[in-house]
């Protein structure tokens, strides 16, 4: 008897994550991390922060002081719920362990965040791609609500900001989706730092909606932090499913510490809003590349020969992502992460000489 004994078939049919080992001192623009760490003056105190955190005692459970940070800096209305997991990848996995039976569908657009696909299926469930629009990435709100009618999902899951396509999602067809879903509808705004709006008070207004963030593409991808607040039936149902200690004692400490110096957060984030204005007109102005407006801290490229760009770039030790391939609605295309200027414009060099070579 060994593993594949035992494993599901639907365990068996996964691939692993693919997290690329980067080399040392590569410019990574792959994956929507902040450039800057903890800022420099704020160091020490953070380590002296951690110095008083009892090891040996089990974390609590929630903490009122994050929550209170959570709610003040970003607008989570009084009424929700909150509930954290170890990023918001844990969120996706615990919400969907709570609805998981065989025969039951998860819904979300295409493409879009590959992880709402990984779990529903390593989880049994059936999950379903409705395309979205061309040339823009809009929500194609028909085709959603007819594949409503047809699966009955559990879960619709909406990032808003899309991932991998950067666009922020119409308001009234999110609203739209929401009132046609029989189950939970995810708001997922693990981008909303970037975009103009968010969907907080959606989920104030629906008994079935659930918002869920994190830390990780506001300059603290390291700690694994998430949030999710919503309706109060469908969290308490989360906080069943979720292990009880899930949130280790060293990470509350220093979430509790990032947020209480949320000054730093803005900084990095409005600066990262700039230098996107600044590198869309750039990339706009380069010939042969389709670039798209963004609501979130990357931008989307098309270039022909996508391939061999995203080749040359990892020579150079330069490391983006490369779309092309996962979903024919990204062909040829490349996903670059806004980072600091000097960042921004060595990666920005490198496409410009490979395009005009
Ligand atoms: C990056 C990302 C997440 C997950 O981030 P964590 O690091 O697990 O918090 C969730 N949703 C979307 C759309 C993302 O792009």
């Amino acid at each position: 008897m060994s593993a594949k004994d035992w494993v599901t078939p639907a365990v068996a049919a996964m691939h692993a994550y693919p997290v690329a080992q980067l080399p040392q001192n590569a410019l990574r623009l792959s994956d929507m991390e902040c450039p800057q760490d903890i800022d420099p003056t704020l160091r020490q105190a953070w380590l002296e922060r951690l110095d008083k955190v009892a090891m040996n005692r089990y974390p609590r459970p929630g903490d009122d002081q994050i929550d209170a940070h959570l709610r003040r800096l970003f607008d989570v209305p009084d009424a929700c719920p909150l509930i954290y997991g170890n990023g918001s990848d844990e969120l996706i996995q615990i919400i969907l362990m709570a609805v998981a039976q065989p025969g039951r569908t998860v819904l979300a657009p295409a493409p879009t965040f590959v992880m709402y696909q990984v779990c529903a299926e390593m989880l049994g469930m059936n999950y379903v791609g409705v395309p979205l629009s061309t040339p823009d990435f809009a929500l194609n709100e028909q085709a959603m609500l007819k594949a409503i009618v047809e699966h009955q999902p559990a879960v619709i899951f909406l990032a808003d900001p899309n991932n991998p396509t950067g666009n922020a999602l119409d308001s009234d067809a999110v609203r739209n989706i929401i009132e046609a879903a029989p189950g939970l509808v995810v708001l997922d705004e693990a981008y909303g730092a970037y975009a103009s709006h968010s969907n907080a008070t959606m989920a104030q207004a629906y008994d079935n909606v659930v918002v869920i963030r994190t830390l990780s593409k506001i300059g603290y991808a390291g700690l694994r932090f998430g949030y999710a607040f919503g309706a109060d039936d469908w969290i308490d149902a989360f906080a069943k499913v979720k292990p009880p200690y899930n949130i280790n004692v060293l990470t509350l400490a220093s979430v509790d510490f990032a947020l209480e110096h949320d000054d730093f957060i803005r900084a990095q984030t409005a600066m990262i809003c700039r230098e996107r204005t600044r590198m869309l007109s750039a990339y706009q102005m380069l010939e042969g590349i389709e670039v798209w407006p963004s609501a979130a801290n990357f931008l989307l490229l098309r270039i022909a020969n996508a391939a061999k760009i995203y080749a040359a770039l990892i020579e150079q030790n330069i490391w983006v992502k490369k779309l092309d391939g996962v979903h024919p609605l990204l062909r040829d295309c490349l996903r670059v992460t806004i980072s600091n200027a000097e960042d921004n414009d060595r990666c920005f060099a490198a496409i410009k000489m490979f395009l005009e070579a």
